[in-house]
């Protein structure tokens, strides 16, 4: 069995995260509790950070904080020294209440409302990563009118899209996001942002795809954004000073997932970035990057209780635990798969094959497809790992089902970063029917 970060089988044979035993953890917090390993968190982190230092390249690290957005890990990050990158004003607002530095926050979306711009100029955030012309024209425009400068970055569409071992470049790419490099969009948002008086132009953007096994579609990347990069200087004279090549660093979920080290991804970025530097006599851009999945991915796991079982013979045998696709939509939104354990009982042989399902009213409620454990009961503890990432923050009420609590656990110690909702939580923004509405509806 794959063990993470910290993860040890203490004495009496229980899973424990940073050193605290998972079964204390879900008798203080109850079940479904999420335990993010914020030292294995710390190591990726400074994995990151560390390369660009000893490449001699400035880097900001930003953590790419949709895979799990709260004030305590965006408290975390900021200790580490990484930069954030945010997709709403509900996440800036979340980065505020943080107390997370502003000049290190980047603000991305491909639909920002005015509101949100606005609020981005309010708290005088770092920089803007720049989706379309609207946004342009909104932030032009808000920018005059308070004579406030803003940093930008545009996001642009390179022509290639990773995914795990593979890369394809494509010509024109059909995606919601950014500017396409190849049919002039992004020549022409360059020409409406970097003259102006209140546009301070850092740069592009990509972000090419997600779990990420292999480095060639990062170079890729690197070079056509750096080519365009040079001729800009050449028919501007204008030189770029960051380039951002977002995150998709991949992760262990499964034995058949073979991540590289986050070092050997900076290594080859820089590698690319340096060459093509001196290449062209180019100053040495500033070389930024969104990691998400590869910072609380795998650092996360989350611990259930063991409900009903059932056996369809022939076929295969359920065990139901009491969450589900409202904490873990990936499996039923894109067959994400998982590997899990008895997390009381982690010493027996695990060797039969079951359906993990969740608890809601939904046949595809499944989280883990022939997972191996032991003969489960009702009320032991089952751990699906590496649930740090695009879980809480797609997680959802369906069913009213309350969202689980979250812990951090290091060094013998824990501590609640997000607590259980409870059922008040869950009509807390509902309004009883109106005396008028009942005589309508009756
Ligand atoms: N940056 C951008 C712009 C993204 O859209 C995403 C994910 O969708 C990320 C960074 C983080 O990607 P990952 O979690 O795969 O590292």
């Amino acid at each position: 069995m794959h063990l993470y970060g910290t993860q040890t089988v203490n004495e009496k044979g229980h899973l424990a995260i940073g050193g605290v035993d998972v079964s204390e953890l879900a008798s203080q917090y109850g079940t479904p509790v999420m335990v993010y390993d914020t030292e294995l968190f710390k190591k990726r982190a400074n994995a990151f950070k560390k390369t660009f230092e000893d490449k001699g390249i400035k880097a900001q690290v930003a953590y790419a904080s949709k895979a799990f957005s709260s004030i305590a890990i965006y408290q975390l990050a900021e200790q580490q020294g990484l930069s954030l990158d945010v997709v709403s004003g509900g996440e800036l607002y979340t980065a505020v209440a943080a107390g997370f530095p502003r000049e290190r926050i980047h603000f991305h979306g491909n639909n920002k409302s005015r509101e949100e711009i606005i609020y981005a100029f309010e708290e005088k955030i770092g920089c803007m990563v720049v989706d379309n012309f609207l946004e342009i024209m909104l932030i032009k425009e808000i920018a005059t009118e308070r004579k406030q400068k803003m940093n930008v970055l545009i996001r642009v569409t390179p022509g290639v899209e990773a995914h795990t071992h593979d890369y394809i470049t494509t010509g024109q790419e059909d995606s919601k996001f950014g500017f396409d490099l190849k049919n002039g969009q992004t020549d022409q948002a360059f020409n409406a942002l970097h003259n102006h008086e209140y546009i301070n132009f850092l740069g592009m953007h990509c972000h090419i795809g997600s779990q990420i096994f292999e480095t060639d579609a990062f170079r890729f990347a690197a070079e056509v954004l750096m080519e365009k990069m040079v001729k800009w200087r050449e028919t501007y004279q204008f030189i770029c000073p960051v380039l951002n090549l977002g995150g998709g660093f991949g992760i262990r979920y499964t034995e058949e997932d073979q991540p590289l080290e986050p070092a050997v991804y900076v290594e080859e970025m820089a590698e690319v970035v340096k060459a093509m530097s001196e290449e062209c006599e180019y100053p040495v851009p500033e070389i930024w990057i969104e990691p998400g999945r590869s910072l609380v991915g795998d650092a996360g796991t989350t611990i259930y209780s063991a409900g009903s079982t059932k056996e369809v013979p022939n076929v295969r045998t359920y065990v139901a635990v009491d969450g589900g696709m409202s904490d873990n939509i990936r499996p039923a939104l894109y067959d994400a798969h998982y590997s899990s354990a008895a997390a009381n009982r982690m010493n027996e042989p695990h060797d039969q094959q079951w359906t993990i399902a969740g608890k809601c009213c939904e046949s595809g409620d499944k989280l883990v497809e022939k997972a191996l454990l032991p003969n489960v009961e009702t009320g032991d503890l089952i751990a699906i790992f590496c649930t740090g990432a695009y879980t809480y923050s797609m997680a959802s009420n369906y069913n009213r089902l309350p969202r689980p609590a979250v812990v951090f656990a290091e060094k013998g110690q824990h501590q609640l970063v997000v607590r259980r909702e409870t059922f008040e939580d869950l009509i807390k923004l509902d309004l009883p029917l109106q005396q008028l509405a009942k005589e309508i509806y009756e």
